[in-house]
């Protein structure tokens, strides 16, 4: 039986990509799409696929197995809520959410039992860049992030710059990095800290997503670096996704607690 799926955002360079995988997929069934303007997706016409301003008309009255949301985060929390508690489990791609508004959504999912899945980077390259800066935090304590992005995006640093501090954050104490009287003659100069660790955000045309994470130690640098060329680095995050979401009765928040990397 096929998985029924709403996508939230079809008119963006994520939601777009996400229309072609579902539509590709043999086991995934594209539904609705919840598209603020409601217009030129001649994709969707073409396959009499419809568009809902209004995410409750896209719920309402069809089967609807996953919501794949892909916009900005105050209107994808909107859906997200919405979803949950209607009982449709949620793939989400949007970054942006404030961390009140991850608890509100991690407390709906778990009273409701439905499953979500919060991923800041769908890509796998990304999330393998993150499990081993954790492995390499705890032998080389000296470590800068720099994250670069297209100039189109709203949020910095990167949902994924933070997620990478937080993964490292819990294998390594805090720390002050740099000279103990460092000064910054540019405000902002050294980027933004958390807990010690410097995050760089970088926004220009023709950048995609791409992130360094720099290890220093004694006469010794590890880079590990991860670059996504196009959209599509994030669908395979996507999918696997889809079909986890169905074991979930509450949210999980970052694709690497969904994948396996044990065996
Ligand atoms: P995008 O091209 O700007 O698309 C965003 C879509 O959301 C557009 O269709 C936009 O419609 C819609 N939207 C904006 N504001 C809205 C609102 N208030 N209500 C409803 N819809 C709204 O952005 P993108 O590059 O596709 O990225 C979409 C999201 O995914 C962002 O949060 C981005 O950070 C995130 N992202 C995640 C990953 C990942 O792997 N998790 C990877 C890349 C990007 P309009 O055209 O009308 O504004």
């Amino acid at each position: 039986m096929s998985i029924k799926i709403v996508i939230a955002g079809p008119r963006g360079r994520m939601g777009s990509e996400a229309v072609n995988m579902v539509l590709e997929e043999p086991n995934f069934e594209l539904v609705a799409c919840i598209d603020r303007k409601k217009t030129g997706i001649s994709t969707l016409a073409e396959k009499g696929i419809p568009v809902y301003q209004n995410p409750e008309e896209a719920f309402y009255g069809r089967q609807v197995d996953v919501l794949i949301d892909l916009t900005v985060a105050e209107a994808s929390f909107n859906h997200i809520i919405m979803a949950l508690q209607k009982n449709i489990r949620c793939v989400v791609g949007t970054t942006g959410f404030t961390a009140e508004q991850i608890e509100d959504i991690r407390r709906v999912a778990s009273e409701t039992k439905t499953g979500c899945i919060i991923a800041p980077n769908f890509a796998i390259g990304a999330i393998l860049m993150m499990h081993f800066s954790t492995i390499a935090a705890k032998f080389l304590t000296d470590v800068e992030i720099i994250e670069k992005h297209h100039d189109n995006k709203i949020d910095a640093p990167s949902g994924t710059a933070i997620k990478t501090a937080e993964m490292i954050k819990t294998v390594r104490d805090t720390k002050r990095q740099g000279h103990h009287d460092e000064i910054e003659v540019l405000k902002g100069a050294r980027g933004a800290v958390d807990d010690g660790i410097h995050i760089h955000s970088v926004r220009l045309p023709g950048l995609v997503a791409h992130q360094e994470v720099i290890f220093g130690g004694e006469g010794q640098q590890l880079t590990i670096k991860h670059d996504s060329m196009n959209r599509k680095s994030f669908m395979d995050g996507i999918k696997i996704s889809v079909n986890k979401v169905f074991d979930l009765e509450e949210l999980v928040y970052g694709l690497e607690n969904v994948l396996d990397f044990e065996s």
